[in-house]
């Protein structure tokens, strides 16, 4: 099979018969075999009876149904397990990207031997403060940890050689960082290309302002994961020492001050000492929550989806 195309949704039944009868243009048009994979991500309006029977139409539609949301890496890994092709093509369900796109995004895999290939909205039509400046400084902040110069890490419309999808395991928030879970299995000529941005023509955007967070706390998840060799835990336990040991020993010479001089050191209110002794815990604090973050993002967290339903698959 030439082409697995691999699209996640959630509550999309409005864009998809008009999404699926343009891919099925483009695969027609250029005679290629072909199937398209969609990953129903629990939605509650009517998107799986949809895809049931644009499948009846079309026997390359094929789709696989969660059993509730899962969040669109759940989605993208799931397809990935199923999808047969030679090429991968990831795409979003909302008609912002353009299936058009899909046989340079193919060429670029089989004739370049690119393993990867990302799509860069370079021309966006969203709002510039809430999402196009979140999203440079996002992508440079991912530039800077990941070492792969991407512009735009997040587009959904991506094309994969068969081996990359079933060497990976797209978990958590990861969706966003696919190209770094291909370069950390080893997998180093990831290109570009410059694609269209379409505004959204049925329904709303499913990611809200938690996206930042959650995209705050992957960066931080790549920089220690790409650093530490996936041993994140090893930094934790060297900073964690040297600080045990600084605050013993601090602990100590106020200690000893106080004997000697009754009153302390430098100042004589002891609730600087405090405020300083809070503040340590705070960072103790944020540090064990973060190390909670990356454990689970790294292994708990994975592959705990429950598929309800398969068609064609
Ligand atoms: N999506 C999904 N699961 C989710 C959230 C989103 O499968 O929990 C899908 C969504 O239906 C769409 C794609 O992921 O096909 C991108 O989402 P969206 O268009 O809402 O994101 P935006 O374009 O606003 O970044
Ligand atoms: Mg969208």
């Amino acid at each position: 099979m030439d082409i697995s195309v691999v699209i996640p949704l959630l509550n999309e039944d409005e864009s998809l018969p008009e999404l699926t009868a343009w891919i099925e243009r483009v695969m027609q048009e250029h005679q290629y075999s072909y199937e398209v994979i969609y990953v129903d991500d629990g939605s509650t309006d009517n998107s799986w009876s949809v895809i049931e029977e644009l499948r009846a139409k079309n026997h390359h539609i094929k789709g696989i149904k969660f059993q509730r949301n899962y969040g669109k890496s759940a989605g993208l890994n799931e397809g990935f397990r199923a999808a047969q092709g030679d090429v991968i093509i990831t795409m979003d369900a909302d008609l912002q990207d353009s299936p058009d796109e899909i046989p340079e995004l193919r060429r670029m895999i089989i004739e370049d031997k690119f393993d990867l290939v990302s799509g860069w909205k370079k021309k966006r039509y969203d709002n510039k403060f809430t999402k196009n400046l979140p999203s440079k400084l996002f992508n440079a902040a991912a530039r800077q940890m990941s070492g792969i110069i991407l512009h735009d890490f997040n587009c959904g419309l991506k094309s994969y050689s068969r081996k990359v999808v079933k060497s990976i395991e797209v978990y958590g928030e990861m969706h966003r960082y696919v190209p770094v879970l291909a370069k950390w299995a080893g997998f180093r000529k990831i290109g570009e290309k410059v694609v269209e941005h379409r505004p959204r023509k049925y329904g709303v955007s499913k990611f809200g302002w938690d996206r930042f967070i959650n995209g705050f706390l992957d960066l931080l998840t790549i920089f220690f994961m790409g650093k530490f060799g996936k041993r994140p835990m090893h930094f934790f336990g060297f900073w964690g020492t040297m600080s045990f040991l600084l605050g013993t020993g601090v602990s100590l010479y106020l200690f000893i001050s106080k004997l000697i001089n009754y009153e302390y050191p430098l100042t004589n209110k002891p609730g600087f000492y405090f405020a300083i002794a809070a503040m340590l815990i705070g960072v103790q604090l944020f540090l064990a929550g973060f190390l909670g973050e990356l454990i689970s993002r790294n292994s708990a967290g994975r592959n705990s989806y429950l598929i309800e339903t398969k068609a064609g698959l």
